[in-house]
């Protein structure tokens, strides 16, 4: 069953998406499974949408019963795909919702709409609806091999594809050849689209790209980058968990050429 967005319901009841510290949830294990509580929505509680009969909400987890939290990370594969899905929008929806309860413009409170999803101001009416910032990420390849590189940020060291955000202006093709050139020094071409995923953290879109190398030998001009070299299908070192669009494009290149 597919999920289906809504502003306002007539159900006061339903699956409860208690968002703890903007990265986690509230659960509540049966059989040792996660599972996400159901019960009556508290006061204020973001109503999302449904899927089948049942609605969605999603509310601080300060809102809620003393229930056992847990990163979202850790709920890929143990909630289905369509509810994973919309505990990703409970997560970027409720820190929004926190972070925009004064106006912008004139420093009076905002309210709820009730039409769409946004946020308008008490006294000068400005509306503030949820932003998304578009990200590249893509997959470099040179005569079969694979551009990765190891960032300082990353938490374990593994490779990646290189990745940006878009700037004002940019198309996203426009995205790639620069954050290629400005992180490794090289030139690409030939940039086609291969997926996306969206990430509610930071309300972030990863659009993902596959591209040849055209010019230039790897220079790391970033100080983002520990570590970047072009990597065989069949001696890749450590590449990021299933869960991400990165390890999608590397599963894929593999893929073409396991032939
Ligand atoms: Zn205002």
């Amino acid at each position: 069953m597919r999920f289906v967005g809504g502003i306002r319901t007539e159900a006061t009841e339903g699956r409860l998406f208690f968002v703890s510290k903007g990265q986690s949830l509230a659960i509540e294990r049966r059989d040792g499974a996660p599972h996400v509580p159901v019960g009556r929505a508290p006061v204020g509680a973001i109503f999302l949408g449904t899927i089948g009969d049942e609605a969605y909400f999603a509310a601080d987890a300060s809102e809620g019963p003393e229930l056992e939290i847990i990163s979202l990370r850790h709920l890929f594969g143990a909630l289905h795909d369509e509810e994973f899905a919309v505990a990703q929008r409970a997560l970027g929806l409720v820190a929004w919702d926190q972070d925009h309860r004064h106006c912008g413009r004139c420093g009076a409170p905002t309210e709820r709409s009730q039409t769409e999803r946004s946020r308008v101001c008490t006294k000068c009416g400005f509306g503030v609806y949820p932003r998304i910032s578009p990200a590249v990420i893509m997959l470099v390849e040179r005569e079969g091999k694979a551009l990765l590189a190891r960032s300082h940020r990353f938490p374990v060291p593994f490779f990646s594809a290189l990745a940006g955000f878009v700037e004002l202006g940019e198309t996203l093709e426009e995205t790639v050849v620069r954050e290629v050139h400005e992180e490794a020094g090289i030139t690409v071409t030939n940039v086609r689209y291969f997926g996306s995923q969206p990430w509610p953290l930071g309300g972030s879109l990863m659009v993902g790209f596959n591209c040849d190398w055209a010019a230039g030998e790897i220079v790391l001009e970033d100080a983002e980058l520990a570590e970047a070299d072009w990597f065989a299908p069949n001696a890749l070192p450590v590449v990021p968990p299933k869960l991400s669009i990165a390890r999608a494009l590397i599963d894929d290149f593999v893929a073409r050429h396991a032939g």
